[in-house]
């Protein structure tokens, strides 16, 4: 079937005429977003209930995101397994969303001194067979692992050479063991800045390692995460190459504030954003068209950077060459901003899943 949409053709779900990100007076036409760390939302959390991968997916469309990595928090191994099933089963009958093209483990091979929001009771030493069980699975895409635990290069390699990405994160690993790291198996950062060893002039730390190494960085663009001096700092740094956005949102996300839960533990959102009882932020509320308006409000990033932050960059990094861009032969994945960068349309597959309601 050939279709039109904008001033590019789709067939079969693939764009076949000619495309790129393009601005008129009032509307931007983008590749669709890229999410590789996100919880949950729409009340769904998907370590509590993996099978709520669809349901969310269906609303993502209404952010811009057309690809996301469900991300699986600290729990027992038999969640991320039920997760890596829901996926192998693939979609209900009649499904119409965005394509959640494979899995990222967050957890449980972190730092329990780093450890943020997750659940200590669940932490484990990084384990060999269970990382060649998660790189066989074939939807595995991205493990978070802290790089300072016993046992952590062996389980690093064995993801890295089945080609899942690595990101080093929720560490108090020190700089020295960062660098080395992100030479090896590490080849991503897990949102920059929080929950890791920060830049100190004589301890530069994860922070530092990691802008130092030429390593895509995840970064949560909410504003409550970093300040906005942190994020204009990464970017000048990263640059839209290396920034990768993201929003780590939980089942708030969507909602009114209210009690929620993030894998086993319950999180409490109002202004201050979603906590712990604690008191760690327990993940965001953000979405990944915010995400992209804030970082242009908040750096010198362009509106066109900004998205290259929110689609191609994040694809390139999990390997997805088919998307996150607009190109011929290319998945047909496309979402229409408006001047305020608010999601007017979304096209997934050559197919418009989301059509905003606003005059
Ligand atoms: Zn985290």
């Amino acid at each position: 079937m050939t279709a039109r949409f904008g001033g590019m053709s789709f067939s079969d779900g693939l764009i076949t005429g000619p495309a790129d990100t393009t601005s008129s007076d009032d509307l931007i036409t983008a590749p669709g977003f890229v999410d590789i760390q996100i919880n949950g939302g729409w009340g769904h959390d998907f370590t509590a209930d993996p099978s709520s991968i669809w349901d969310v997916g269906r609303r993502l469309p209404a952010t811009g995101v057309t690809t996301f990595l469900p991300t699986i928090v600290t729990a027992p191994y038999s969640v991320a397994d039920a997760a890596i099933q829901v996926l192998i089963d693939g979609p209900p009958a009649g499904y119409f969303g965005a394509d959640p093209i494979g899995l990222h483990i967050e957890g449980p091979w972190i730092s329990s001194e780093w450890k943020g929001a997750h659940n200590p009771q669940h932490l484990q030493e990084p384990d060999p067979a269970v990382a060649a069980r998660w790189a066989e699975s074939g939807v595995v895409r991205m493990v978070t692992i802290a790089p300072e635990l016993p046992g952590a290069d062996t389980v690093a390699g064995i993801l890295f050479n089945a080609g899942v990405v690595v990101s080093a994160g929720h560490s108090g690993a020190d700089f020295e063991t960062c660098v080395a790291a992100l030479r090896g198996a590490w080849t991503s950062v897990t949102h920059l800045f929080n929950q890791m060893t920060a830049l100190r002039h004589r301890e530069p730390g994860l922070v530092g390692a990691a802008l130092l190494s030429g390593r895509p960085c995840g970064v949560i663009a909410d504003g409550m995460h970093s300040h906005p001096g942190a994020l204009e700092l990464a970017w000048s740094l990263l640059g839209p190459q290396r920034l990768i956005l993201i929003t780590d949102a939980m089942a708030a996300t969507g909602l009114d504030d209210g009690s929620f839960v993030l894998g086993d533990l319950e999180v409490t959102v109002d202004h201050d954003g979603p906590r712990n009882a604690a008191g760690d932020l327990a993940g965001s509320t953000l979405t990944m068209d915010r995400a992209v308006a804030n970082l242009v409000s908040w750096t010198s990033a362009t509106v066109e950077q900004a998205i290259i932050s929110a689609s191609s960059s994040p694809a390139t990094l999990i390997g997805s060459d088919d998307r996150g861009r607009l190109s011929t032969g290319l998945r047909a994945d496309v979402v229409v901003l408006d001047r305020e960068l608010r999601v007017v349309e979304t096209v997934v597959g050559g197919e418009v899943v989301y059509r905003s309601e606003r005059p």
